[in-house]
């Protein structure tokens, strides 16, 4: 049986970087790979590029594996390996990338790694389905044990809401998740915004989502706008349209049942470094992640691009944008007397509002929103097992 309720929970609050910045100790790297291709999925106003070429997989599977030889070399922990950015169960090579060396040295050797995939498993053909699950559950290939985190973008809000014969499809799957592998299945879904935008969803119909979301498919709704999958001129607008959907539906009444890790300022902050590996013209290319709604990444800014780099020299241009970034935002009149400076500075946002090129008035957050949750809620309730325990220990030692 395999399910990640505790997690599942948890990550209503951001999970373990829920803890202070003050105490936390351990620092997480999450490496996402652009390895699938394909996907027989054409969900409205979705950006992703399909068409990527599968025999790039390999190659970006071995620059992936470096990154993560490098996070162990540096003692680190590596929290999570995206595999995307297609559909897990309907991209063309899904089984060729789980079968590469690679990726199994990867999730074999970080033993606290979870992969992560965006899946549509609801829908999947039921014999790519059992094809993939064999794959994953043959032990000596991956973990009995390893952490699987399907989340799975909703393409028709009204069909999640309404439909019996999807709300028994959905079901169904997650039983096998929790019955018929032992591999440890957490899911998730996901609101995007081609979906929000193109079905126009309204505050009413958001409630409705989380709620039945929490309530009857014991979940969480994420929010990964998934905006800097548009093309670069777009990608600005689509920042500022998602915002004010942030501010349209998000307010007093549902701010502790949505889950907004870019509110909580201590998510995915100090102590955490996103990678993301794609095929770049000349080869496969490595860019440091902004944690901006989600792991967003900007090619077109140079200052992000650390292909070629040693882990350590990574590091380093890290640590460079951070001190940047505090000395941008300590200036900057729409952050400067905000409690977000430093947690904005270490989650790279100055080099999104680099790339985007956003005015001096022009918000990269909605602020609103973030007002909603800062000072947020303290307590051990909003922590999970990893984070308790390290506490319990600080507070046995002290
Ligand atoms: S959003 Fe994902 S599942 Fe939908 S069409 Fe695009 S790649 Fe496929």
């Amino acid at each position: 049986m395999a399910m990640q309720e505790s997690y599942c929970k948890a990550m209503r609050y951001s999970g373990p970087e829920s803890l202070q910045l003050r105490d936390q100790t351990k620092f997480d790297v999450l490496i996402q790979v652009e390895a699938l291709t394909g996907c027989r999925h054409t969900c409205t106003g979705c950006f992703v590029d399909k068409h990527g070429d599968p025999a790039a997989e390999k190659e970006l599977l071995r620059v992936a594996r470096q990154l993560a030889d490098g996070v162990k070399a540096a003692g680190l922990n590596l929290r999570e390996f995206v595999v995307g950015p297609t559909d897990f169960f309907s991209a063309s090579n899904t089984i060729s990338v789980l079968n590469n060396p690679d990726t199994q040295a990867i999730l074999r050797e970080h033993t606290n790694a979870r992969m992560a995939t965006p899946a549509k498993f609801e829908l999947a053909d039921q014999e790519q389905f059992d094809a993939i699950f064999a794959v994953l559950d043959n032990e000596v290939k991956f973990r009995k044990d390893m952490i699987i985190e399907f989340i799975a973008p909703i393409e028709l809000p009204d069909t999640m809401l309404y439909n019996e014969e999807y709300f028994d499809a959905v079901m169904q799957r997650v039983a096998y998740f929790k019955h018929s592998t032992p591999k440890n299945i957490d899911w998730s879904w996901t609101l995007q915004q081609s979906s929000i935008l193109g079905r126009k969803v309204s505050k009413k119909s958001y409630d409705a989502i989380i709620d039945k979301a929490l309530n009857e498919y014991g979940t969480i709704v994420e929010m990964n706008p998934a905006f800097t999958r548009a093309p670069v001129h777009k990608q600005k607008e689509n920042l500022q349209s998602w915002n004010q959907f942030l501010s349209n539906v998000i307010d007093e009444g549902n701010c502790n049942k949505a889950t907004m890790s870019m509110a909580n300022l201590n998510c995915n902050s100090m102590n955490f470094i996103g990678l993301t590996v794609l095929m770049g013209t000349d080869g496969p290319e490595v860019h440091l992640n902004v944690m901006l709604h989600e792991q967003a990444f900007f090619p077109q800014n140079s200052r992000t691009n650390v292909t070629g780099l040693s882990f350590s020299q990574i590091m380093d241009r890290r640590n460079e944008l951070i001190l940047d970034g505090i000395q941008q935002f300590s200036e900057h009149p729409l952050y400067k007397d905000t409690p977000y400076v430093i947690a904005l500075a270490n989650r790279l946002v100055w080099e999104a509002i680099r790339a985007l090129d956003l005015t001096e008035e022009e918000a990269i957050l909605p602020m609103d929103v973030l007002a909603l949750y800062n000072p947020y809620e303290e307590g051990s309730h909003l922590w999970n097992e990893d984070a308790l325990k390290q506490a319990t220990f600080k507070a046995g030692v002290a």
